[in-house]
């Protein structure tokens, strides 16, 4: 059993016992390998049922949008960030949750495990201390877990929760890295027509089933612009001109916004990395404000304010 599991559950059962909290959201074990399903516990004799290990790669912020009464949550780093998004952006108060926060040592991609066994079926996975032993008919194999984690969490700088009322185990290491961004960068040093190239190649195989959008805990407006009729923003068709511009005005929408949590990108069916559009704006918004998503509950993210006094024209 992970670790964490054990802290979890302790600290879940205190909170809905003490009646601190009407709900948690949390993780229970999926029904297959590598999968974990989202769970709401209201009763302190459920907490059993509360799991995590490193396929807890669903973003629990998604759940949090205009949910009323108490709330405790579990977050490991990018979703405490974008709990403090929702905060921000009103979609949640502070005062109304109880964040258990999850030291987070990187989530593992089930897609390049499953690459590993090719058309076998994984029928075991088990943890230990940085390795992961998976095993089915015929194989077992058992792996340094860090040589199998998702692209966000090898490039991820907040693996500690940034908000938290308590919190599941010690704190680990942030990565200091000094250019997260070497995979932007590699993109912009193609030629115009080649980076055309690039993103069309990137989304032909996507069949607008939103997933992605889905997973997201930005994307929460009532009707999103994809399903608008009145007036139409983009056609409905997976015409690639339609496609390209729901990803686009997607990646804008999330600009300022996105932790680069990968819940998009793990939803996603036919395993397109959509996080090529988010993180090219993810880092023109840090190179142009010094600024990463959810990390204050103070600041409202950058596209979203003004000051009268901007040395920029556009704005007097
Ligand atoms: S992005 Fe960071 S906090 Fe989120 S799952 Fe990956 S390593 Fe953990
Ligand atoms: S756009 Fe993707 S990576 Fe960014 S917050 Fe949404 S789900 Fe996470
Ligand atoms: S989840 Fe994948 S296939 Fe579905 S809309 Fe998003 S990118 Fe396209």
């Amino acid at each position: 059993m992970n670790r964490y599991v054990d802290e979890i559950r302790v600290i879940a059962r205190k909170i809905l016992e003490e009646k601190a909290v009407d709900l948690i959201i949390g993780f229970k074990e999926g029904s297959i390998p590598m999968m974990t399903e989202p769970v709401l516990i209201r009763d302190a004799a459920e907490t059993d049922q509360l799991y995590w290990d490193s396929f807890c790669f669903m973003n629990l912020a998604t759940y949090l949008p205009k949910r009323e009464g108490k709330i405790g949550i579990i977050a490991k780093g990018c979703d405490s960030r974008n709990i403090a998004v929702h905060i921000v952006e009103n979609q949640v108060k502070r005062e109304q949750l109880y964040i258990i926060g999850v030291p987070c040592e990187g989530m593992v991609d089930r897609r390049r495990l499953c690459s590993l066994v090719g058309d076998k079926e994984v029928r075991e996975i088990a943890e230990s201390d940085g390795g992961i032993t998976v095993r089915g008919e015929g194989f077992g194999h058992t792996l340094k877990k860090a040589d199998y984690l998702q692209d966000n969490c090898i490039r991820c700088m907040h693996r500690n929760p940034v908000l938290y009322d308590a919190m599941a185990g010690d704190l680990v290491e942030e990565r200091k890295d000094p250019d997260p961004y070497d995979d932007v960068r590699e993109i912009e040093a193609m030629e115009w027509d080649e980076r055309w190239e690039f993103s069309s190649t990137l989304i032909k195989d996507c069949t607008r089933c939103y997933a992605c959008r889905n997973a997201c805990p930005l994307c929460y407006c009532p009707t999103c612009f994809v399903d608008e009729s009145g007036p139409q923003w983009v056609g409905k068709s997976i015409d690639p001109t339609d496609t390209m511009i729901f990803h686009i005005l997607r990646a804008y929408h999330c600009a300022g916004r996105c932790t680069d949590c990968g819940a998009c990108e793990q939803a996603c069916p036919v395993g397109i990395k959509v996080r090529f559009f988010t993180r090219r704006l993810n880092r023109d918004v840090f190179d142009l404000y010094a600024c990463e998503a959810g990390l204050s509950i103070e600041e409202r993210p950058p596209l979203d304010t003004y000051r009268p006094d901007d040395y920029d024209e556009f704005i007097r």
